[in-house]
């Protein structure tokens, strides 16, 4: 396999290039492309391209495919947390929800982290490397390979820092938005930073209908530098300017997720300090209740202070929603199952 590419790695464009400088028509890019993303094994179920073809894709690349080391099902809420075995030996997770508008799939685009942020399990190790757009695209086919179904809905929020990985993020949202390969639409996609504030303006320029969510968590720069090394470089005036101005260039709501931590995050002070932050901003608030991360201090908030902390907000017009806790009972929160299985 040395020297080979992952034909998953390619976009269309460039597998366009490489059918023109093999001297072929251009649409046998298409019929490739389509082929791939109907999940076929080997070049040799391509039935409809000429034998030499076949040859040549087969001298050049392979067919990237994950493994599935392990899985854990909650029978409560049919959440399914995939490991999955990359050819280098890495492992990432992958976790599926089931919600009423389809199934989610919530995956990596990292192995590891290097954020930081002290309430999630991924940045203990720290980053090992970026996934490919090849890889990620393989997060959601081979999880749609093992239940059977069509996955409607992307988000891009397991382990890694997406806009850490910028390039590679996007090649996998043009791939998987393609009209020949999975044709998951922009809007059923979301992708969550910590807040790369510059990559936040790159995106906006990128003009996507995908979601963009923003894991906020503080509205006091003083907390969130704690609990998110990320803010002691990207401040949260900072982020919020270049949230105003992904508004202003898409027209589209930000998404602020909040995970509720008792007793740093969770007050009246933490809950009018935010609303004072996001009033009259087009955005929308996700309060979660946050996991408990196994070998760290920080306890879920009460369900009285998670109630009280939405009302407050309201009173600012801030529209909120606590979310709804999937795979509690599993190993849900980013990097759980990938630390129960591997040591690094
Ligand atoms: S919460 Fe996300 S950005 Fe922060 S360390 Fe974990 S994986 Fe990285």
């Amino acid at each position: 396999m040395q020297n080979k590419i992952d034909i998953k790695d390619l976009s269309y464009d460039e597998l366009e290039g490489y059918v023109i400088g093999n001297m072929l028509p251009k649409f046998r890019a298409g019929q490739i492309f389509e082929w791939i993303y109907r999940d076929v094994a080997s070049f040799k179920e391509m039935t409809n391209l000429p034998k030499a073809l076949i040859e040549s894709l087969e001298k050049d690349f392979y067919i990237g495919r994950v493994k599935i080391e392990a899985m854990q099902h909650s029978k409560t809420d049919n959440t399914r947390k995939y490991l999955l075995g990359l050819k280098d030996g890495n492992s990432l997770e992958c976790v599926l929800m089931d919600y009423s508008y389809g199934k989610t799939i919530c995956i990596s685009t990292q192995v590891g982290c290097r954020m930081y942020c002290e309430f999630c399990a991924s940045a203990t190790g720290g980053l090992i490397r970026s996934m490919t757009s090849g890889e990620m695209l393989e997060e959601v086919m081979a999880v749609s390979r093992d239940i059977g179904e069509r996955i409607a809905n992307i988000v891009l929020m397991g382990t890694g820092e997406p806009f850490d990985n910028y390039d590679q993020v996007i090649k996998f949202i043009k791939v998987i938005n393609h009209s020949k390969g999975l044709n998951i639409g922009q809007r059923h996609i979301t992708i969550s930073t910590s807040g790369i504030v510059p990559r936040i303006y790159n995106f906006a320029d990128e003009k996507l209908q995908c979601t963009l969510a923003i894991s906020l968590h503080a509205a006091d720069n003083g907390i969130r530098s704690r609990i998110m090394p990320i803010n002691r470089k990207y401040s949260i005036e900072k982020l919020i300017e270049a949230c105003e101005y992904y508004i202003k260039v898409t027209n589209k709501r930000v998404t602020f997720e909040y995970a509720l931590i008792k007793d740093i995050n969770d007050g009246a002070k933490d809950a009018h300090k935010l609303g004072t932050l996001l009033k009259g901003m087009l955005c929308h608030v996700n309060l979660i209740p946050l996991n408990k991360v196994e070998g760290k201090e920080y306890e879920k908030a009460s369900k009285n202070s998670i109630d009280s902390f939405k009302g407050i907000l309201e009173g600012y017009g801030v529209e909120t929603t606590i979310r709804r806790r999937l795979g509690s009972e599993i190993d849900a929160a980013c990097g759980q199952l990938r630390q129960k299985y591997k040591t690094h």
